[in-house]
């Protein structure tokens, strides 16, 4: 694996009431390996060049260690926005694990989302951190053969279903983010009702939906070619329908009531403040002498 030079590697987030809680946000990799063809980060405006291939950033747990000592107060930590930190080289490397460790030594939480399996291996961590943990399954479609044509190098739904199983039996906080939702391909009531029911099958606890998929610059170019790739004749649709608009919501407004409905016939969270209330506990700093190990 290549590495790059890397200033830092912590964040301070400003939208944690939009977006789960999170104080900071961690990205460990550039790039992502997964090749989803609606990729928001694909976007110019994060500049990541050659988004496909993934690269480690340079004295990482170092530079991590040491921002962490630097913050007064612990806060949960944002994990795989920009790039699934769950790559192959994860499985090598074992970055993200180590990270994790380093998190919960200072007593701060995670807040993390993947569409790999891999993130099982963590089960024993992540269960043991004393920090709020929440662990979001993307998932889009139900449909696995499908999924291979939009999440080309993901794992399978229905993998990351299992993994989602294995967590919440470990007894971890775990949902699933359906996001995004492609208009003419993934819009259809049957998907929404059945990942939400396998969802809840699983052990999922919250499910969160932002009703379509976001498209900007050369981000809507490589979607748009994939699009001819694989589902001639929806370019089209999509120019006439959407433009150059940059969200572009599933036509069929029942979707909302019936997501909302199937929800709560399925006991799931989904609004944003009450999925946060349900796992956030209040930060605490680790006793003196409990740091286990320093990078
Ligand atoms: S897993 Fe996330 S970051 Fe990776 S390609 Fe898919 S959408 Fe992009």
């Amino acid at each position: 694996m290549k590495l790059e030079p890397a200033k830092t590697i912590l964040q301070k987030s400003a939208h944690g009431e939009r977006w789960f809680g999170i104080d900071y946000n961690m990205n460990l990799y550039r790039g992502c390996p997964h090749g989803c063809i609606y990729c928001d980060s694909r976007s110019a405006c994060y500049r990541v060049d050659n988004f496909d291939t993934v690269r480690g950033k340079r004295d990482a747990l170092a530079i991590l260690e040491r921002e962490l000592r630097a913050r007064r107060q612990p806060g949960i930590v944002g994990l795989g926005a920009m790039s699934d930190t769950y790559n192959p080289f994860e499985e090598r490397h074992g970055i993200t694990r180590k990270a994790l460790e380093l998190l919960d030594a200072r007593g701060f939480g995670v807040s993390l989302e993947t569409k790999s399996d891999l993130i099982t291996r963590d089960a024993d961590i992540l269960a043991g951190m004393r920090a709020g943990v929440i662990l979001k399954f993307t998932v889009t479609t139900a449909d696995d053969d499908l999924a291979k044509i939009i999440e080309p190098r993901a794992s399978l739904s229905s993998a990351r279903f299992r993994a989602m199983k294995t967590l919440s039996d470990a007894g971890l906080f775990t949902g699933t983010l359906l996001t995004p939702i492609l208009p003419f391909i993934t819009d259809t009531a049957g998907n929404i009702r059945q990942i939400i029911r396998l969802s809840r099958e699983n052990g999922a606890r919250f499910i969160w939906s932002m009703g379509g998929v976001t498209l900007r610059d050369n981000q809507r170019d490589y979607f748009y070619n994939q699009l001819d790739s694989h589902f001639p004749g929806l370019r089209a649709r999509y120019v006439s329908t959407f433009g150059n608009r940059y969200f572009c919501r599933a036509p069929d407004r029942r979707l909302a009531t019936i997501f909302k409905e199937e929800c709560e016939h399925n006991g799931l969270l989904y609004k944003m403040p009450d999925i946060i209330r349900a796992y956030k506990r209040p930060p605490s700093l680790p006793a003196q002498g409990e740091i286990p190990f320093e990078y």
